[in-house]
């Protein structure tokens, strides 16, 4: 099977590099909306360095701050006709994965019109808005990916928008505006960068190319784990801005990796996790990855051996025993959920995606596995 790697987005990275880059912006237009959630963007001076920017370029801009976390279809239709009607030729995203998503899906539907039925055919004409994006998160990589994952009430999951348009043109990181995150945030979205990583090891996709950027990223991670412990025991206040840049370097790369190989079954796993039972986006994939790892290890021992190796951990129950003591006490499941979960899962492209046979009856064995399971 040939293989392919492309990555259109350019990524400028180091602190400060928003006000060092100005100059950046005049490239993507004259006329900006900046997407945010609510608060974020402001507490971490991102929304400011941004908006001193845009003004020294002598760009107009608008702020939409209205994204919440999962951010909805209806929000982007919403945001969309807000870029049009600010007359916006192009979409600063700043925030987690929430707001950087769902901007990327406004700057496809400010340039085209497309009807909620054809919002995930990636079926487009070829015009989208530029994207310049700011991750607050060290977590989702969707400063670098072509992905735009939504809520979807009529499918009763999160899908994915995907199409080359909507790849950012610049992702600026800067591991400051990571500072202000909580441990739970800053441990959700760690995992979330580390399931990226290891997945993408997992997909019919990979390629030397993704392989080697998944184990450096799976590196990064898993040097921060005792910095995380220790913080989580109380004995630290959080993060050192070494450790934030190294969180934010893995995030970046692992993003770089999916938007080569997509994810796999645990993606597709956790949605039903985050959409039915309300668990954040990350630590639905962390409860799940261990358990699946060593059912994969089964048919694939050489494979996820490579996998942990990059990480330093020896076998699947050290590493699972590593991600169950950051995320604490696991959430429960019972057998009518997972195996209506299971079912969803079964109908997503992640599926098909994986390298690892993953039926029906498997998914529904995991979860029970993974969340009511004995260690
Ligand atoms: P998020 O949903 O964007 O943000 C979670 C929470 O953290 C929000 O309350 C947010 O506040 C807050 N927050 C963000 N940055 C902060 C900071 N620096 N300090 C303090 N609080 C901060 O979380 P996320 O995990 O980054 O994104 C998850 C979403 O990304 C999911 O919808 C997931 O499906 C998607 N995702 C996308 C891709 C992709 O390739 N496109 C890949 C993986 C996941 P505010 O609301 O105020 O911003
Ligand atoms: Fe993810």
């Amino acid at each position: 099977m040939s293989k392919n790697y492309y990555l259109p987005t350019r990524v400028v990275s180091g602190i400060d590099c928003i006000r060092e880059n100005a100059g950046r912006f005049a490239a993507l237009g004259k006329a900006a909306l900046i997407v945010t959630g609510g608060r974020s963007a402001k507490i971490t001076g991102a929304l400011q360095d941004v908006e001193e920017a845009l003004a020294s370029q002598g760009i107009r801009y608008a702020v939409y701050d209205k994204v919440t976390a999962n951010p909805t279809i209806p929000c982007a239709y919403d945001g969309a006709e807000a870029a049009r009607a600010f007359g916006a030729d192009f979409i600063v995203a700043i925030g987690g994965g929430s707001p950087m998503d769902a901007a990327k899906a406004m700057a496809l539907l400010a340039a085209q019109t497309i009807s909620p039925d054809k919002l995930f055919s990636g079926s487009y004409l070829p015009e989208a808005l530029p994207i310049a994006a700011v991750p607050t998160t060290a977590g989702t990589g969707s400063e670098v990916t072509q992905y735009s994952i939504l809520t979807n009430d009529a499918a009763e999951t999160k899908t994915s928008i995907a199409t080359e348009l909507i790849f950012p043109a610049i992702a600026f990181l800067d591991a400051r505006y990571t500072e202000s995150l909580p441990f739970e945030t800053t441990v959700n979205t760690t995992i979330d960068a580390l399931s990226h990583a290891v997945e993408g090891m997992l997909s019919v996709r990979a390629s030397t190319f993704s392989d080697l950027q998944a184990k450096r990223s799976l590196h990064a991670i898993a040097s921060t784990f005792p910095a995380l412990l220790i913080w989580k025991r109380g004995e630290t206040q959080g993060l050192s801005r070494a450790q934030r840049e190294t969180l934010l370097f893995a995030s970046t790369l692992a993003g770089m990796v999916i938007a080569q190989t997509g994810t796999t079954a645990v993606h597709a796993m956790g949605y039903s996790l985050t959409y039915f039972k309300h668990v954040d986006h990350g630590r639905a994939n962390g409860l799940l990855l261990g358990r699946y790892l060593a059912f994969a290890a089964e048919k694939n021992p050489e494979r996820v051996a490579s996998i942990l190796s990059a990480g330093g951990f020896s076998n699947p129950d050290v590493f699972t025993d590593s991600l169950e003591n950051l995320l604490g006490k696991r959430e429960s499941i019972d057998p009518e959920e997972a195996e209506k979960y299971a079912k969803l899962a079964a109908k997503t492209k992640n599926i098909a995606n994986g390298i690892i046979p993953t039926t029906t009856e498997d998914m529904r064995q995991i979860y029970l596995d993974a969340l009511n399971g004995n260690k």
